[in-house]
């Protein structure tokens, strides 16, 4: 064994040799699963400590796909609270150990891949003792602002170098980056929150998966939680994966499971009593338990393909998630709608939501017409409203009528031609607003509230009327269309700031959009299902069906929601009316269901917040 007199140097150069000797070692001869539990440690997050795989017990398997050579592409769908960008990092400084490479990790913007640096790789680079004398830079100190800085002049935040590679860390919105170097490591991360484009380079996991070409021995993360059906690429690359569940053992039976949302039960909608129960013998697994089944779980592919493995994660394998929690959740997007179920079903389920926009046949919804009109009303309606769309040369009204549990009677659809400018044609709606309608046992029905749309070239009009008919007595309201997640029919109204003096109501129009869109979807008679009357035509119901919701990403990459529309829409909108007829006095309503009020009454009954919104 070689001697090495060391008193003739000086110490940074003793180091330094020491360092040099120390890179000559061959890498330890060690699985990846080994290494992280017996050098991996956790600088952050409400545990801090050493790294241990059994606190999620199913990322070894994907750390071991991702230290196979056969494996060349690992795709990770996950719901929230599974442990997986913690263990990917950790399978980074392993690779920095044992198999260092070129890499690059792609989040969706670089603000996002600063935080990650600067919360999770930094501390992990600064305190992983096993690879520090790998490291080309002095990995920060928090404490020492003098060297931070020094560190961060020398070594960008977004770059980090170690003996055999390099990291660079990127957003999508930096094509640049994306485009810049051969690399053979490439994580990317959230991918469905990646912008569409990177700028005018196109697709930007594409633009890095190209860098990759050079590298026989490449590997790929595709890691994401997934967001809607078709729009999903983790979805995508998960359908090309030989998609693998994990399955557990039950305690009782031995039963090997895929641990599923269905597979909870509990009582009278109370979180607490909230359980897993097993497929196979319907014993009840406590928390604990089931943490204890994820511990003896395994993987299983449920598709043949070779090099790429793919792995579907939900929050019921993950030990820091409780059933009462995700039953808790699941209750809460029930009550709140399409985009708290989305939420719900991404982050707790892993999975994609499918909003269940395919069309409702025109013709099934045309033969659902019924023998009534507005002359021969069904007796079970207690309250009617009315929805104007005000266009350039017409006005369409729908008149509907509501039972209980809002069970929705649309009684005719009118349409007056003409210009909303001329008063010709308002007292031509007038007439239609102050006729009496006839119920099927002769009692007569007066519109109670009316709602008309005031977008348009016909404003002031609109506003004029509004405030002639409000000073009679009557509940008729000038409605502006406002997108965004607001309440259907505000509490108060807004002034004009155009017209002096005139007042309009802010109405949520998403949220009236998305009623109307999911209420004509009710095929069972009840609760807020939909009635067509006997003269409602063909092209009424084209129009009733030519809006829908779509999903997309705006420019800042962010998913929205927005509304297409593939033609005329006036029925559709009209409906839209009604449900802010309805929702304007919906107290008044229920005192109609509850027979406290007449439908009379409905129409004149005014209120102090009514007197509040006249004066206002
Ligand atoms: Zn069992």
């Amino acid at each position: 064994m070689l001697e090495l007199d060391l008193s003739q140097y000086t110490k940074p150069e003793i180091d330094l040799i020491k360092k040099a000797l120390a890179s000559l070692k061959p890498p330890e001869k060690i699985t990846v699963v080994d290494w992280v539990n017996k050098y991996g440690v956790l600088p952050f997050g409400a545990e801090p400590g050493p790294y241990s795989t059994n606190r999620a017990k199913y990322v070894e398997g994907i750390l071991f796909e991702a230290t196979n050579p056969r494996i060349e592409q690992l795709v990770i769908r996950k719901s929230a609270q599974t442990g997986i960008t913690t263990a990917l990092l950790q399978h980074f400084l392993y690779s920095i150990d044992c198999d260092p490479g070129p890499g690059l990790y792609v989040m969706p913007t670089e603000g996002g891949a600063r935080d990650i640096i600067r919360e999770r790789l930094d501390p992990l680079l600064m305190e992983t003792k096993k690879i520090q004398d790998k490291l080309f830079f002095d990995p920060p100190q928090p404490k020492d602002n003098t060297r931070r800085k020094k560190k961060q002049s020398s070594d960008t935040l977004l770059f980090k170098r170690f003996r055999g590679g390099q990291l660079n860390i990127s957003g999508t919105n930096s094509p640049s980056n994306l485009a810049s170097r051969f690399i053979r490591y490439l994580w990317l991360d959230e991918v469905d929150k990646f912008a569409e484009s990177a700028k005018e380079s196109g697709d930007p996991a594409n633009l890095a998966i190209k860098r990759t070409q050079t590298f026989k021995n490449r590997k790929i993360f595709w890691c994401s939680t997934p967001t809607v059906k078709g729009l999903s690429r983790i979805t995508k690359a998960f359908e090309e994966s030989d998609q693998r569940y994990y399955k557990v053992p039950c305690r009782h039976c031995g039963e090997f499971q895929v641990m599923e949302f269905e597979n909870i039960n509990y009582i009278n909608d109370d979180p607490a009593t909230a359980h897993y129960a097993c497929l196979k013998c319907g014993s009840v697994w406590s928390d604990l338990e089931r943490w204890d089944s994820v511990l003896k779980g395994y993987w299983e592919p449920t598709k043949e393909t070779k090099r790429i493995a793919g792995f579907q994660l939900n929050e019921l394998m993950s030990s820091w998630a409780t059933i009462e929690r995700i039953v808790t959740d699941y209750l809460v997007a029930v009550k709140g709608g399409p985009e708290l179920m989305r939420t719900f079903t991404n982050e707790t389920l892993g999975l994609p939501f499918n909003e269940n926009i395919e069309e409702t046949p025109i013709n099934d919804l045309f033969d659902r017409k019924e023998d009534f009109d507005s002359q021969s009303i069904p007796n079970d309606v207690v309250y009617l409203v009315l929805g104007t769309d005000t266009q350039d040369h017409s006005l369409h009204s729908t008149l509907v009528g509501f039972g209980q549990n809002q069970e929705t009677y649309v009684l005719d659809h009118f349409i007056i031609q003409g210009s909303p400018g001329e008063d010709e044609t308002f007292d031509e709606l007038e007439k239609i607003r102050t006729a009496k309608y006839r119920k099927q046992n002769g009692e007569l029905m007066s519109i109670a509230v009316h709602c008309q749309d005031s977008a348009g070239h016909f404003t002031e009009q609109c506003y004029r009327w509004s405030a002639k008919t409000l000073k009679s007595g009557y509940k008729s309201y000038a409605v502006k269309s406002i997108p965004g997640n607001r309440p259907i029919f505000p509490r108060t109204p807004s002034r004009s700031a155009k017209y002096k003096g005139l007042t309009f109501y802010s109405m949520g129009s998403d949220t009236t959009k998305q009623m109307t869109f999911d209420r004509i979807k009710i095929k069972d008679v009840g609760k807020c299902y939909i009635h067509f009357g006997k003269n409602l035509s063909l092209e009424y119901f084209q129009e009733l069906t030519n809006e829908y919701p779509k999903y997309t990403f705006d420019k800042r990459g962010k998913m929205v929601k927005v509304w297409i529309q593939r033609g005329k829409n006036e029925a559709f909108d009209c409906l839209g009316l009604c449900w802010a007829s309805l929702y304007a006095h919906l107290s008044h309503y229920q005192q109609a269901c509850s027979g406290t009020i007449t439908p009379v009454q409905a129409v004149r009954k005014s209120s102090y917040l009514e007197k509040m919104r006249e004066t206002a």
